[in-house]
């Protein structure tokens, strides 16, 4: 991709956002240099799915970015995802939430998160049922008290139809008012404008800003 059209992408997606949506640029296996581009245009929220992409690059670059961890995450990367991480939005499981609570006590800090909600039900996806999701909530800010909980995350449905993703997104945007939640991530390249008109106020944006992504041999 072109380095000046990193920052006229960005500049597009930006101004087509309504007030009090946070733009996430998703830069899962994008250069150093590709980050610095859009930092360089004011970007400073960045997403990231893999711990030891994080970590060499929360190594090279700005310490003022923001780091969203969107991917799985395993209990065993935890330690090092919790305190780099900005917001990780992707805890699906009590026994994730216990980890990061332990790594986030260790480090005398308090780990922001967001519950990630598998709203359709997708075998091959990660996130909680939307019908245990509420539970996890519970558990997290009653056992948790080094976690700050501050709202729900999915991942919707590869649909080109934007109407038939409304429901996923609304179903989440109801529990996530009636659990009094702040943040509702929801929304990527294809179908953040629908996500938004849903009620998202954070959207993952990738490929619009970067162009399609590379993927080395093994990795999806
Ligand atoms: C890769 C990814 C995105 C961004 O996807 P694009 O289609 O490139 O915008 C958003 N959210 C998650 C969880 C991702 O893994």
């Amino acid at each position: 991709m072109q380095m000046d059209s990193i920052k006229a992408n960005l500049e597009k997606i930006k101004n087509s956002l309504p007030e009090g949506v946070t733009l996430v640029a998703v830069s899962k296996t994008r250069t150093a240099d590709e980050i610095t581009e859009a930092y360089n245009a004011g970007q400073r929220d960045f997403g990231e799915n893999k711990a030891q992409e994080l970590c060499e690059k929360t190594d090279v670059l700005p310490s003022d970015i923001r780091w969203h961890f969107i991917g799985h995450l395993q209990t065993n990367k935890v330690k090092n995802v919790v305190g780099r991480a900005y917001l990780i939005h992707s805890v699906d499981s009590m026994h994730l939430a216990d980890a990061i609570d332990k790594a986030a006590a260790k480090q005398g800090m308090v780990q922001s998160v967001l519950v990630q909600v598998n709203v359709a039900g997708e075998a091959q996806k990660s996130g909680i049922s939307f019908d245990e999701a509420e539970d996890l909530c519970n558990y997290i800010r009653s056992s948790c008290p080094n976690i700050r909980l501050e709202g729900l995350m999915q991942v919707a449905p590869d649909l080109e139809n934007q109407d038939e993703l409304r429901p996923y997104f609304a179903k989440l945007a109801n529990l996530c008012k009636s659990l009094n939640l702040d943040i509702l991530s929801m929304g990527m390249s294809g179908d953040y404008k629908t996500a938004i008109d849903e009620g998202a106020n954070m959207v993952r944006i990738g490929s619009a800003i970067f162009g399609a992504r590379v993927y080395k041999n093994s990795e999806v």
